[in-house]
């Protein structure tokens, strides 16, 4: 136990940490040009927030929070999602105070007691942006468009974007009943879970995962026969928006979040060579969840891509770009007499910024040169004991083999002009 790690995580280790910075600086450079500003909140928040902020009714809330009661006996949940995170610190913080429109990006570890499975985990890393204080239908185009930059500029070209408004809490109860209407004979056969969504969230029933009851919503009626004028009016302006800017997409009128405070534009992007998981981002409105923490009426629109699923993808399509960690230096002491010049030596590269390490264990000749292969160093400085009664040291470039004996004094310079340059 004390060497294993708890179920569903995973360490990221030094030989793949660079994919990640990779793919964390893909997000900051596109979130810098769109102008959306990282926002970074705590791990954990009080329970009740996620209650409030993901519904009660949910999966997540249901079966897949981590809870805890702490010395203080509060109730804390670490965080299975960041909307309601980013919600609960603009309103505590007040953001709205100074800017109309608060654009913000977070990235970061998420938490769901799940069941683990290829490409996801207990601990996992969200990447997601949230819009908060407009309903202009261009800020819907523009977090999409956003999300599929990002796909794209990792190479992930094979998207399809599934795109659905899913009404407000003007037009919605009309769909449910419409729903419950259609689905009222077929009760009796609908899975466990989907009985119980006939009547707190029948809207759930049409993205069941259990075959039978997608057979048995086949037919269903479509929430965009049901919206009201201002929504229709919506949706149709993000459909023209996203057009415009050459971004295509599929109506589906089974992408749903059933829950009150989401309202009019959802959507999913997926990455068809991911398979059953091939869900990568997905978003929509929110307009009444920061009234439902507490707020006034503020609409809001976000997205949350899975960064593990992301990983997955580019990994699958050979798309991880090789990370380079060489170092320029490696500098080789050898016998006790060259250990003070030496790391006197590595101190002066250092300070002119040329990278460079050094062997700490005293080991001999050919185990720090492999040390040095293995750093992928560019130059090996050599000394050893007549090195130092000369004052010189060896210098040999790890390419050519070259090798040449150097004053110590002049050695840095030469290096910095080599590497420099
Ligand atoms: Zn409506
Ligand atoms: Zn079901």
């Amino acid at each position: 136990m004390l060497t294993t790690g708890p179920r569903g995580t995973k360490d990221i280790l030094p030989d793949t940490i660079g994919q990640w910075l990779y793919v964390e600086k893909t997000v900051r450079d596109i979130c810098d040009l769109y102008g959306y500003k990282e926002i970074r909140t705590p791990i954990f928040e009080h329970t009740e927030l996620f209650l409030r902020g993901i519904g009660e009714t949910t999966d997540v809330v249901e079966k897949e929070m981590y809870t805890f009661i702490d010395r203080g006996k509060r109730s804390l949940t670490l965080r299975p999602e960041n909307t309601a995170a980013t919600v609960r610190a603009y309103l505590e913080h007040k953001l709205y105070a100074d800017i109309a429109v608060n654009k913000l990006f977070y990235i970061g570890s998420m938490f769901r007691y799940d069941r683990p499975q290829a490409g996801r985990y207990r601990e996992f890393h969200q990447f997601g942006v949230e819009a908060l204080g407009t309903l202009n239908p261009a800020i819907d185009a523009e977090i999409i468009m956003l999300a599929v930059q990002f796909l794209k500029t990792l190479g992930l070209n094979d998207l399809k974007l599934a795109l659905n408004s899913v009404g407000c809490p003007n037009c919605r109860p009309v769909y449910r009943e419409r729903l419950q209407e259609f689905f009222r004979d077929k009760l009796e056969e609908l899975c466990s879970d989907c009985r119980s969504r006939y009547d707190r969230n029948p809207m759930r029933i049409l993205d069941c995962k259990n075959e039978h009851c997608k057979e048995l919503s086949m037919g269903a009626p479509n929430i965009t026969d049901c919206l009201c004028d201002e929504c229709t009016d919506h949706f149709e302006q993000v459909k023209s928006l996203l057009t415009e800017a050459g971004i295509e997409f599929e109506l589906d009128p089974r992408l749903v979040r059933g829950l009150d405070y989401y309202t009019k534009t959802a959507f999913e992007i997926q990455y068809a060579p991911l398979g059953a998981q091939s869900a990568v981002a997905g978003g929509g409105r929110y307009d009444g969840l920061i009234e439902e923490c507490g707020g006034s009426p503020t609409p809001a629109i976000g997205f949350a891509v899975g960064l593990e699923r992301v990983l997955l993808a580019l990994e699958k399509q050979a798309l991880l770009p090789e990370v380079s960690q060489a170092m320029d230096v490696f500098v080789v002491a050898l016998g006790a007499t060259a250990q003070k010049p030496a790391f006197k030596l590595l101190c002066d590269l250092r300070a002119k910024s040329i990278k460079a390490s050094m062997d700490f264990a005293g080991r001999s000749l050919k185990a720090q040169m492999k040390q040095a292969n293995k750093a992928m160093a560019r130059y090996v400085v050599m000394l050893g004991e007549n090195e130092v009664n000369d004052s010189c040291v060896i210098l040999k470039d790890m390419i050519t083999s070259d090798q040449e004996k150097i004053a110590i004094k002049e050695v840095v310079n030469k290096l910095y002009a080599e590497v420099k340059d």
